[in-house]
């Protein structure tokens, strides 16, 4: 199960979702609580930049965001406990691009369990969420989205990756209710 970017900026910082995010907490709290439990392996995938990191390709893009050791980087609300409480099954993975599988070991770390199904909760919808998806659906996963467990700040974009996710992507879309 992949937590993508619920961070404080992300959340109401530096590079905010706003109210849909916010509203996200509870799910995504309970969701994570219910992987944890069930002994799923879980990802907290966040974004990191570097300050001053002029080269890289979102600085022409968006205004600095989860800058190494600032407290945007921080998971917003009730889930920075859930993390704290379930450090030793929750692996915490940073991450420099919208897909939580560039130029990160997310691949080798599910392919050493046997991991054949995604399950993601997270922001934007359609950025980080899409593009982890879609490198899921390209290397052969079966993916879930959670549709009470993402959000974006442009709601067409939102709408639109929902449809994607089950239409293009073959993923389960549902309510974790
Ligand atoms: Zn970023």
């Amino acid at each position: 199960m992949l937590v993508v970017d619920y961070t404080k900026d992300f959340v109401d910082g530096k590079l905010p979702v706003g109210e849909p995010a916010i509203l996200l907490e509870e799910a995504i709290c309970r969701i994570t609580e219910q992987y944890v439990q069930d002994g799923d392996y879980v990802v907290m995938a966040v974004d990191l930049h570097e300050e001053g990191d002029t080269l890289h390709p979102e600085s022409k893009l968006f205004p600095p965001h989860n800058i190494r050791g600032t407290e945007g980087r921080e998971l917003y609300g009730k889930l920075a406990e859930v993390y704290e409480q379930h450090r030793e099954q929750i692996y915490w993975m940073d991450k420099t691009r919208y897909s939580a599988f560039c130029g990160t070991n997310l691949e080798q770390k599910l392919r050493e369990r046997g991991i054949q199904e995604i399950a993601i909760v997270g922001v934007c919808t359609d950025i980080c969420v899409l593009h982890t998806a879609v490198d899921a659906y390209n290397k052969g996963y079966s993916i879930t989205i959670y549709e009470d467990g993402v959000a974006s700040f442009n709601p067409e974009g939102h709408a639109w990756a929902l449809g994607h996710f089950r239409a293009t992507l073959g993923a389960n879309v549902t309510n974790s209710r």
